[in-house]
């Protein structure tokens, strides 16, 4: 129904809770010697917080752009811990990684929190990057699509229409999150189609736009599969991120 070629690939590193500064540069120093012919795909990193400034400094003359793994929705106050937008903007940082199942489960990221959030990035002029995504015991009792229906009405609810496509949505199985179970390829089509078509609900021009990538155990190996789906426009990489040739292999399969 819509056409992947309107839609520019990306694929983002998840670093989680891994590398220090000294390790983020020596990654940065590796993969960004070889990543010459990648200009048809948006390069997004997303280190741990200590690393972001020096991530930025790294990569200024580069196409890749760093985002955070979490912010706060609010400019500044009493919210020990938490990083706001105005920071983010200060290290010239482009975006942040939300809602991811580890943030929800862990660190008790709600969907309220959520539908705050996104439009904070959008009207900061940062990328979001939204992980929705049901779990195992979600997708056994059928509600797979009920759970991403939630998810997408209620952590987009506030962003007005003309603006959705400006974020991107990770489609992130918990299943398959750092487990090596991957989604088949007709799993994250599935999946990455029923939200898209729950986006076409509100707008179908944007529904045609918006860029929805997979998550989830993504490798080398099964990356150029899951990319070429119709409705699968990239990735978001956790594990295989950490290493800067795997990674490569995934950028160049998008
Ligand atoms: C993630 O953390 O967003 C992720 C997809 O992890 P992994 O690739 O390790 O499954």
């Amino acid at each position: 129904m819509h056409s992947a070629s309107q839609r520019r690939p990306l694929v983002a590193a998840n670093w989680k809770m891994y590398k220090t500064v000294a390790e983020t540069e020596d990654f940065l120093d590796r993969f960004l010697g070889s990543i010459g012919n990648l200009g048809e795909v948006d390069l997004v990193l997303c280190p741990p917080a200590t690393a972001l400034a020096a991530a930025v400094e790294r990569t200024r003359r580069s196409p890749i752009r760093i985002a955070a793994q979490n912010v706060h929705e609010q400019e500044a106050g009493p919210f020990t811990g938490e990083i706001s937008i105005p920071m983010l903007r200060e290290l010239d940082v482009a975006g942040a990684v939300v809602g991811h199942s580890e943030r929800r489960a862990l660190f008790c990221e709600t969907d309220e929190a959520l539908a705050r959030k996104v439009p904070a990035l959008l009207s900061a002029e940062l990328l979001p990057i939204l992980c929705v995504g049901e779990s195992e015991a979600e997708r056994d009792a059928g509600e797979t699509e009920a759970v991403l229906a939630r998810q997408v009405d209620a952590d987009l609810a506030a962003v007005p229409d003309p603006k959705l496509a400006g974020v991107v949505i990770a489609y992130e199985p918990i299943w398959a999150i750092g487990t090596g179970r991957t989604a088949t390829t007709e799993q994250a089509q599935e999946a990455i189609a029923l939200i898209r078509s729950r986006i076409a609900v509100r707008d179908s021009a944007v529904a045609a736009r918006i860029r929805i990538v997979y998550g989830g155990s993504v490798k080398p190996g099964n990356a150029a599969g899951l990319f070429a789906q119709p409705d699968v426009d990239g990735g978001l990489v956790g594990g295989a991120s950490l290493d800067p040739e795997d990674f490569l292999a995934i950028c160049e399969a998008a």
